[in-house]
């Protein structure tokens, strides 16, 4: 049997994709690139935004029009679109065989005709790695259900993987080639607190610094609150840790940060970010926005505005505010912003991150960065320097390579350069 999954929305959904996908090749399903070619396919969905929901109904009409041409095929939904009641779902869209929720992964295997009964490909099943970066979910769910958002209904309370696990998996990736790992979680400082012991994510970094082949580790969402001097400490004092922080501000006003319920005041974001730059004072910082959030005045968004440009962050995730059916704001607030006053601030904050971004980009020029070597296209090869900055590059490298490359050419985008002759010692 062929199969063939699809994949939007974050990486921990790219994670249990291939997770999913090391199941079925475990139990002698192979891979294909379409749905044409396959008998069974998964849509692993994201909710966040209703744009990604949007996609995912667009496959769906594509996948229905097929079998309707008479193909043969078992379709199922994975991910953020399914809730723990699928009756909406299954009304409108009768067709799909199977609704799984995130990481249960049972009811797929069930369509495919796989007798999991024994959990016999889970939890321990591990992606085969088809590159030199992995990402491995160390904690699941999130406990803070922003007004926003609908991952806590989805995702369900944060759970933790046991160090021994998450190092297992670790190992076994570095076993076959991988030298840098993104340890995900929707808030990672989350990592611990459910576990004996309560270890925090600065105790995980520390107890997979030593696997051997690891250059690198990197971590992803920070939540402000949840970020402890201890955790930027790990930072700053692991080698192999990349000074790189994503932490998601989401506005520069308290009132809207109230309204979405975050849980922290402009000024105690500001505590955080100064604890950040303190300790570890070359990190690249990325963050998120949303505009347009229920109620958000022309003055609440000029204060967004001026903290993005105060801070200058080295990137910007920016995103229009879109109700969520099943959130607090869906149900308690008004989605009053018109589309064209959100359109207008989305371009704003584009423009600013371009501006800022080009020049933080600029500084790296006739500089010598640490690459590791990722992949080649159209003669070029790409990487990323420790503080996530995409590379692209002439000259001799392998995949795998710690590089020194001498950056040339700048965008807001990516750096450009040449490889250095003799690779970065390991
Ligand atoms: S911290 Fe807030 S925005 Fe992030 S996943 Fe949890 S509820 Fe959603």
């Amino acid at each position: 049997m062929k199969y063939h999954i699809w994949t939007v929305g974050c990486q921990m959904n790219v994670a249990d994709s291939r997770k999913l996908a090391a199941g079925l090749e475990r139990a002698g399903l192979s891979a294909v690139d379409a749905p044409e070619s396959a008998d069974l396919v998964v849509l692993n969905t994201c909710s966040v935004r209703e744009h990604a929901e949007d996609r995912a109904i667009g496959q769906l009409g594509r996948l229905k029009k097929l079998r309707e041409r008479g193909k043969e095929l078992r379709i199922a939904v994975m991910g953020c679109m399914v809730g723990p009641r699928d009756d909406d779902l299954r009304r409108r869209f009768p067709y799909v065989d199977a609704f799984a929720r995130p990481q249960d992964f049972a009811p797929i295997m069930a369509l495919a005709g796989i007798d999991d009964a024994g959990g016999e490909f889970w939890p321990t099943t591990f992606a085969t790695p088809d590159a030199v970066t992995a990402y491995v979910p160390v904690v699941h769910g999130c406990d803070k259900f922003c007004t926003y958002c609908i991952v806590p209904y989805r995702r369900g309370r944060e759970r933790s993987r046991t160090i021994a696990d998450i190092r297992n998996e670790i190992e076994h990736y570095c076993a076959r080639g991988v030298r840098e790992v993104t340890l995900l979680g929707q808030t990672v400082e989350a990592y611990g607190h459910d576990l004996p012991d309560a270890p925090d994510l600065g105790d995980l970094m520390r107890a997979m610094h030593d696997i051997p082949g690891l250059a690198r580790i990197r971590f992803l969402t920070s939540y402000p609150k949840d970020m402890t001097a201890k955790i930027v400490d790990a930072v700053a004092e692991l080698p192999k840790v990349c000074e790189s922080f994503y932490i998601p501000v989401q506005a520069g006003d308290d009132a809207v940060l109230a309204r979405m319920r975050r849980g922290y005041t402009v000024a105690e974001y500001l505590d955080k970010f100064e604890l950040v730059r303190a300790r570890v004072p070359h990190a690249a910082m990325v963050t998120d926005i949303i505009v347009g959030f229920c109620g958000e005045t022309a003055a609440e968004f000029r204060n967004t505005y001026a903290l993005l440009e105060r801070l200058r962050f080295d990137k910007l995730h920016v995103a229009a505010y879109s109700p969520r059916p099943g959130t607090i704001a869906h149900r308690t607030l008004t989605d009053d912003v018109p589309p064209d006053v959100k359109l207008e601030r989305l371009h704003v904050i584009e423009q600013l991150e371009a501006r800022v971004s080009t020049e933080i980009n600029r500084t790296f020029l006739d500089s010598e960065q640490e690459v590791l070597v990722e992949s080649r296209h159209d003669g070029r090869w790409s990487g990323r320097n420790r503080a996530g900055k995409l590379i692209h590059f002439e000259g001799a490298a392998e995949a795998g390579q710690l590089i020194a490359v001498h950056i040339e050419r700048a965008t807001a985008w990516s750096l450009q350069g040449t490889a250095l002759p003799a690779p970065v010692p390991a």
